[in-house]
């Protein structure tokens, strides 16, 4: 079957104006995930929802977004599951637990080859049921940008928009071995590495002024474009909204 194509998003990304429309998608994918989880629709009271939950669990942003949310009893009732298999699986865990070899001055033999009980606790503080939804969208948009690129009118859009950050560049470079179409790879070499050094040239000179504002000298002089750099200058870096206030239920 032919994946869907999310032309309107991805469009509508392209012409917001956003430092990246990557970050603009994320951010809603984001919020849309987070309003499915907790918000009104309940769907943490649906079996198979609550299944991926308690396998999950959130990671620290998400679970810091969804406390924000506001949705107390919503988000208290999918810890409650979480934890019970938690508890199980701590109570197995500490069966098996061998410490590791006493220290000793002679080189350490390595014991056994499995990975160790951190390694999970690690892993498993890194999964979430958020970042899965929003890694699931992106990826189609990621597919979606690279089949409209065939079109004109979109390679317009791309060319005149601000780049992206250096996050979502990362990703597009590599979705490009799964998706970028024949005919664009010239154009693709062409336009996107200009493109990219000519915005995060333009972000460095917004800061540079942004800095030069606080030399007394400039302070009656006009802010330009450089009253919000800090934070477009974070989000060109790490894809992210440090000024966004947190999202709460509606
Ligand atoms: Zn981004
Ligand atoms: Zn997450």
């Amino acid at each position: 079957m032919k994946e869907q194509l999310h032309t309107i998003p991805v469009n509508e990304a392209f012409l917001s104006g956003d430092e990246c429309p990557f970050c603009y998608l994320q951010r809603q994918a984001e919020r849309s995930a987070l309003r499915y989880v907790a918000g009104a629709g309940a769907s943490y009271m649906e079996p198979e929802v609550r299944a991926a939950t308690d396998e999950t669990g959130f990671c620290p942003t998400h679970m810091k977004q969804l406390y924000d949310y506001g949705n107390t009893l919503g988000a208290a009732l999918m810890l409650q599951t979480h934890y019970a298999g938690l508890i199980e699986n701590f109570r197995k865990e500490v069966k098996h637990y061998e410490l590791p070899p006493k220290k000793t001055l002679l080189p350490r033999k390595k014991q056994s080859s499995g990975e160790p009980w951190w390694q999970r606790l690690e892993n498993q503080s890194k999964r979430c049921y958020i970042c899965d939804k929003i890694h699931y969208n992106l990826d189609r948009y990621y597919a979606t940008f690279y089949a409209l690129l065939k079109e004109e009118e979109f390679r317009s859009r791309v060319t005149s928009s601000k780049g992206f950050c250096l996050r979502h560049f990362g990703e597009l470079l590599e979705k490009a071995e799964d998706y970028l179409p024949n005919s664009q790879r010239e154009w693709f070499l062409q336009n996107i590495f200009p493109m990219m050094e000519e915005n995060l040239v333009r972000v460095k000179a917004d800061l540079d002024w942004l800095i030069a504002k606080y030399d007394y000298r400039n302070a009656s002089a006009d802010w330009k474009n450089s009253r919000d750099a800090l934070q477009r200058s974070m989000q060109k870096l790490e894809g992210l909204y440090p000024a966004d206030p947190p999202h709460k239920a509606d």
